[in-house]
């Protein structure tokens, strides 16, 4: 699904090499965790795959296309692939849960008559089904990042990136969003969890990629979390 080859990052401003000479390769349906400490790059590898920044050195290629393709009118079909989750939820205050879900659709112009259904059933995995009329304010943080991610999955995308996705979360409410990403994963999405959480890596384990500098030290099949 993505691939690495010779992927460095330099941001020029400061001469920082964020990503240094990467060759990591992520298959359709994986789930990965994505750790190091910070400034390790984690941002920067999740920049990339979204195409917010370019590599310097290299290509970061998505179902065999480097990702250079999606260029112009093409871009749409890039972010049609990815949902995205960050630590920040950035639903929107006004709407309930149900119409922030539904927002995601309108935007990628999906037909109205399709909206109930497929907001049911994004909500439905996250176990949000019974809160689709609660505003936001009306909701506990981790289920406000539970309708972020119904909303990154409405679209049903073969990739959904998470960035620090419990980084405001009590240790309750980040393993229930852990559990979310995991039935994420369950209905053949490929995840890829950029994270802090030590202990979420360790109890929930899935194959993990540790960086360090820019360079990717570790690559785990097992899970599990070293420094
Ligand atoms: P992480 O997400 O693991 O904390 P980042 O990818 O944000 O790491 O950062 C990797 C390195 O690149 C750090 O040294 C950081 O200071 C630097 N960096 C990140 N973004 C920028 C930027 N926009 N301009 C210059 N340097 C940056």
């Amino acid at each position: 699904m993505i691939q690495f080859r010779n992927v460095t990052l330099e941001y020029p401003s400061t001469h920082t090499l964020a990503l240094d000479n990467l060759n990591v390769e992520i298959g359709d349906g994986e789930f990965v965790y994505l750790v190091g400490h910070s400034g390790a790059g984690k941002s920067s590898f999740m920049n990339l795959i979204l195409k917010r920044a370019l590599p310097t050195k290299g290509e970061v290629m998505l179902a065999g296309q480097p990702l250079s393709y999606y260029r112009g009118r093409r871009t749409h079909l890039l972010r049609r692939r990815m949902g995205m989750v960050f630590q920040e939820n950035l639903l929107l205050d006004h709407l309930n849960a149900y119409d922030n879900v539904a927002f995601a659709l309108r935007v990628v112009g999906v037909p109205q008559r399709e909206w109930p259904q497929r907001v049911t059933v994004a909500l439905r995995t996250v176990g949000l089904e019974h809160k689709k009329y609660a505003l936001p304010m009306q909701l506990s943080l981790g289920e406000q990042q539970r309708v972020a991610i119904a909303r990154a999955i409405v679209t049903d995308p073969p990739l959904l990136l998470a960035d620090e996705p419990t980084g405001n979360l009590d240790p309750d409410n980040s393993r229930e969003v852990l559990k979310v990403l995991q039935n994420v994963h369950l209905r053949g999405t490929t995840v890829i969890v950029a994270t802090h959480a030590r202990d979420l890596v360790e109890t929930f384990r899935h194959r993990t990629l540790t960086l360090r500098r820019g360079k990717l030290v570790r690559d785990e099949h097992l899970g599990g979390y070293a420094l």
